[in-house]
């Protein structure tokens, strides 16, 4: 069975009676090359455990069981079920759960499911919710080693973005803190069945053991760079003095760049995570001390 050809696709799709439904993303791969490079990328082996969200027809999920000792895949579309039971049949270490991602305790999954074995979340994911999956996975620290996935070119290079770029922005600082992100490969349009109106990208995120910037309050920091990028065209001493996300006057804010040394004119857009780790300790502390 090779499901990245067009007309097999089309005869399982067929032989269930499924339709593809828009609203979920439903893009399916059909290209054998990418499909490979996605589980290349991945570093997956035979040790690891992988969840894979969407597994759709089950494409990238039959080479996944390949290639690990065990795959969970959860599926928003219950439609898809005895579809994959099909595709997915000859496996026996595959399991399929029929769930909204967004609703399910991933922290709770990952540990029942694959106890001590390293994971890798892999997945072509369904565009509508692709920076809330990842966010929900960086940002609760669900353990997991790494996040290869398919995701909208545009997204993907605001998140590999450096300091001074025009891509560069708070999701960038945010993937930052906590991967080490990196660009796999890109595909087109044609390589997907439907095809998506937008070119797409596979990212690897290598989950870092410490965070990429020392901070105290991380919650604080990220208010703070949301803050400075909510507004990109004012200096961050006015970005950040008129936030909704933070209450810090204008006359704190620049003594804090003062004495970090940083000029008062500076846009958010230059600073990388450090400075703005350092700057958020700062303001948090003298506008504690007030
Ligand atoms: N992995 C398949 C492939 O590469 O051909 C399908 C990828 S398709 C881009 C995204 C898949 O995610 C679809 O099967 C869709 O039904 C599923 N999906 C959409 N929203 C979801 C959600 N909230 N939770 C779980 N799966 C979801």
């Amino acid at each position: 069975m090779k499901l990245t050809n067009p007309s097999e696709l089309k005869t399982v799709i067929e032989r269930h009676g499924f339709s593809f439904t828009k609203s979920l993303g439903q893009n399916f791969l059909i290209d054998e090359n990418i499909l490979n490079k996605i589980i290349e990328g991945s570093g997956v082996g035979k040790s690891w455990g992988a969840l894979e969200i969407g597994p759709g027809a089950g494409t990238l999920t039959r080479e996944l069981a390949k290639n690990c000792g065990r795959v969970v895949a959860v599926e928003i579309d219950k439609k898809l079920m005895p579809l994959l039971s099909d595709t997915l049949g000859e496996f026996d270490n595959v399991e399929v759960i029929n769930e909204d991602v967004m609703k399910l305790d991933l922290k709770q999954l990952v540990a029942e499911k694959f106890g001590n074995m390293p994971v890798a979340v892999v997945a072509n994911l369904p565009y509508y919710i692709t920076t809330p999956i990842i966010m929900g996975f960086l940002e609760n620290e669900i353990p997991v080693s790494s996040l290869t996935v398919m995701i909208q070119k545009e997204v993907a290079e605001r998140m590999v973005a450096s300091p001074g770029g025009k891509d560069y922005g708070a999701l960038s600082a945010a993937v930052q803190f906590y991967t080490r992100p990196k660009l796999v490969c890109r595909a087109e349009p044609h390589c997907f069945m439907p095809q998506p109106k937008v070119a797409s990208v596979v990212i690897r995120l290598e989950v870092l053991d410490k965070p990429g910037a020392h901070v105290k309050n991380r919650e604080f920091m990220f208010s703070v760079i949301k803050s400075a990028f909510g507004q990109r065209r004012k200096t961050l001493v006015n970005a950040l003095s008129k936030s909704p996300y933070i209450n810090i006057g204008k006359d704190l804010i620049i003594e804090v760049l003062d004495v970090l040394g940083i000029d008062q004119n500076i846009r958010g857009e230059k600073l990388g995570l450090e400075e703005f780790a350092k700057i958020s300790d700062l303001l948090e502390e003298k506008n504690n001390d007030k």
